[in-house]
């Protein structure tokens, strides 16, 4: 059996992510064990772990974000990074770190807009 469990956390700013992701650990398995009133602890055979450290050495995401820049207020939509460079020509960006949102459909919505700002030869800034 393949068993993922995701935890929104904040991107890496030198956190002690291996004390969290040891007590987070204990915690979920405590509870799923708790739950199915199963040990399932002694079941397990391989392991992998996913932090924003690793998730920025994979990736070059910046901090590790998966989504960019936080959006954890009610004006965070209106400062998500723009699709084209404000100072490189011909730059542009798409993708769930840009505008407008991080996730499958917004990503792709993000490269519809880049690619119709390419075709119209829109000029920046
Ligand atoms: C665990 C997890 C679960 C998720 N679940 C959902 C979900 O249920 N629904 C949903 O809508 N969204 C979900 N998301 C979010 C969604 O996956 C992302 O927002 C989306 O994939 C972003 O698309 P992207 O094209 O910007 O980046 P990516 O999908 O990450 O694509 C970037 C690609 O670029 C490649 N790449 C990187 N560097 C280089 C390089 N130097 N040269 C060439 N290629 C390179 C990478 O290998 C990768 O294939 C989830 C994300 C995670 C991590």
């Amino acid at each position: 059996m393949n068993w993922f469990t995701m935890i929104n956390v904040p991107n890496n700013q030198g956190q002690n992510w291996d004390v969290y992701i040891q007590k987070a650990r204990r915690y979920i398995l405590d509870k799923v064990e708790r739950v199915l009133g199963t040990a399932i602890s002694p079941l397990i055979e391989v392991e992998e772990i996913l932090d924003p450290r690793t998730i920025e050495s994979k990736t070059s995401s910046a901090q590790g974000a998966l989504y960019g820049n936080s959006s954890n207020n009610r004006y965070a939509a209106f400062l998500r990074h723009a699709n084209y460079s404000p100072s490189i020509k011909n730059l542009y960006f798409c993708g769930g770190s840009v505008h407008p949102g991080g996730g499958i459909p917004l990503a792709l919505l993000s490269a519809r807009i880049v690619s119709e700002m390419i075709e119209k030869k829109q000029p920046h800034g």
